[in-house]
């Protein structure tokens, strides 16, 4: 039997319109382009736990791998993602329940654990 994941929509944008979400953010360019499927929380288990939550976005090449500002090289610019979609999320869940999934929170000042 194969192994089956839910995916869920983007919860920041609709990824059917090929704009780079820092594009947009950063420098108000809403021009369609060539974008790459990005999980804000990338690495092993986020990747999936991104995947089943919708914690993706489209981004261009020089925002996602290529160069300064890309988010796979750039801490800051992977914050700004981690932060906002955490903050998205929220608006429909408590800080425990994305804490619950990710691990961590990336806004304000931590969150203990009980
Ligand atoms: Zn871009
Ligand atoms: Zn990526």
């Amino acid at each position: 039997m194969k192994k089956r994941v839910k995916k869920q929509k983007s919860i920041l944008q609709d990824q059917s319109c090929k704009q780079c979400y820092l594009c947009m953010l950063m420098e108000g360019d809403y021009r369609e382009k060539l974008v790459e499927d990005h999980h804000i929380y990338f690495g092993k288990p986020n990747r999936q736990k991104s995947e089943i939550n919708g914690f993706k976005v489209n981004l261009c090449p020089r925002h996602h791998r290529d160069g300064k500002e890309a988010v796979h090289n750039n801490r800051e610019n992977d914050l700004i993602l981690k932060k906002l979609c955490q903050q998205e999320y929220e608006k429909t869940h408590t800080r425990e329940d994305f804490v619950r999934i990710i691990g961590k929170s990336y806004i304000g000042g931590g969150f203990k654990k009980p």
